[in-house]
């Protein structure tokens, strides 16, 4: 074990005294110390020089030999060498079989800086995206992808589902991209993903249902209208009556499943935002009203509550089809003798339309996927009113166009609510507000 520093100069101390007694012997005291004391600076000198030496050359040569305090200095001076020759070493290693491992990965890896510039990417986002060693580092990721809705999703922190992107001058493919940022670093990682045969067989079945839609819509077309001459026909046989007016009613039935069908892939096919004209809200859903208060199935109640005549920005087929179509599911599934309301109100939160029903409600484990296509609770009752299946999948599609969310809430036996939420940046507020319960 090595001695404490104190010891040492206790030794150097010691020697001193040694030597001036020496000195006393021979009666030349003064000499005798400082030819002491020289030979100590001396060795210390040496020691140094060695220990420099050796501090220039630490990875080539083994570490001086050196006694006391020399030797312990040396001992802690290579044990930190040692220490960080292997921390770097690591670092090295792990550096490298990362690098390694992003090669081989089958999707892109972009390196983000603070300001969102290029850091560092692996060979496939470099293939993908043509970005070029030595030029594109340092380049701002939203100047090399434009689109908008890239460059709203990375300025935004990556925030919610990635976008996916149709890049036509690279090869014509689809890109997903995906950022990952942690909380309080400055980096971010992009991962990019080749969605582009997913993109393509989505787009086939789009395609697909479109033109079977629009293929059947004719033949249908031709169908109807004579079912409705037949029917109408006074020397029809009496008992052809009732086959015809069932006749009557699948082919009506099959005419709303074609015609929703063509308007899910009409949102489909459109860009990913809804216009934005101004909608007279409050005077859509009171002609709304007018429509239910005419038909022979309305509700006992229907009351309309208008608290804002702010005016939404949106696509009005889109916001017409959306509140219709809400508003005839709490009407066919509410029996007469209920009560249907429908809420119109603006807050800091943006523009609301909630539609109440007293009817029979939903439940729980059906809510989060009645707005998937064909879906239904109970199939059976949906068919016999006329329904589609699809009626919540264009309320949802639609909405998403807008920026809005749909909020179910419901109990069984008692009723739902189905509420549409739309953004602050969708409602316009007109000069002199008016409220009324209508
Ligand atoms: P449908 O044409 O069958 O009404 P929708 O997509 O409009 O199709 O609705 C899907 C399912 O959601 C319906 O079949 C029904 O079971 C349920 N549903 C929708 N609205 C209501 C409501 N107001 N009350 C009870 N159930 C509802």
């Amino acid at each position: 074990m090595s001695r404490p520093a104190w010891q040492h100069l206790l030794g150097i101390f010691g020697g001193l005294l040694a030597a001036l007694a020496c000195g006393w012997i021979i009666d030349r005291p003064g000499l005798c110390a400082s030819l002491y004391l020289a030979a100590i600076v001396a060795w210390q000198a040496r020691n140094l020089i060695r220990f420099e030496h050796w501090l220039r050359l630490r990875s080539i040569l083994k570490p001086p030999n050196m006694d006391g305090l020399w030797g312990n200095t040396v001992a802690i001076a290579n044990r930190l060498y040692q220490r960080k020759r292997f921390h770097k070493r690591r670092a090295l290693t792990l550096l490298r079989e990362l690098r390694r491992m992003t090669s081989a990965m089958p999707d892109g890896a972009i390196l983000l800086g603070p300001t969102r510039e290029i850091l560092w990417f692996n060979p496939m986002a470099a293939d993908w995206l043509g970005l070029r060693r030595k030029l594109d580092y340092g380049i701002r990721i939203d100047n090399l992808i434009r689109q908008p809705e890239f460059v709203e999703y990375v300025a935004g922190g990556g925030r919610g589902p990635g976008p996916r992107i149709h890049m036509p001058n690279l090869g014509d493919r689809w890109f997903a991209f995906n950022l990952i940022t942690t909380s309080g670093r400055d980096l971010q990682l992009l991962i990019v993903r080749d969605v582009t045969s997913e993109a393509r067989l989505e787009s086939m079945r789009r395609d697909f249902v479109a033109n079977a839609s629009h293929e059947l819509r004719s033949p249908l077309t031709v169908v109807r209208g004579y079912l409705d001459t037949l029917a109408d026909d006074p020397v029809l046989d009496e008992g052809w009556r009732e086959p015809v007016r069932e006749m009557q009613r699948q082919s009506e039935r099959m005419h709303g499943i074609v015609s929703d069908l063509l308007e899910l892939s009409r949102l489909e096919a459109g860009s990913s935002e809804a216009e934005r004209e101004p909608i007279d809200v409050a005077g859509l859903l009171a002609l709304m009203r007018k429509e239910v208060l005419a038909r022979p199935d309305r509700p006992a109640q229907f009351d309309l509550q208008l608290e804002s005549d702010a005016l939404l920005l949106g696509a009005e087929p889109e916001l017409h089809s959306i509140f219709q179509n809400l508003i005839m599911n709490a009407v066919k599934y509410t029996p007469s003798a209920g009560r249907v309301s429908v809420r119109f109100w603006t807050d800091g939160l943006g523009g609301h339309v909630a539609v109440t029903d007293t009817g029979i409600g939903i439940p729980a484990a059906h809510i989060p996927r009645l707005t998937e296509r064909f879906y239904r609770v109970d199939a059976g009752r949906s068919r016999k009113l006329g329904g589609s299946g699809l009626g919540l999948a264009i309320v949802k599609h639609a909405l998403q166009r807008h920026g809005a969310q749909l909020e179910i809430s419901s109990e069984e036996g008692k009723g739902s609510t189905f509420t549409c939420h739309f953004p602050p940046a969708r409602v316009q507020h007109r000069a002199s507000p008016a409220a009324g319960v209508a």
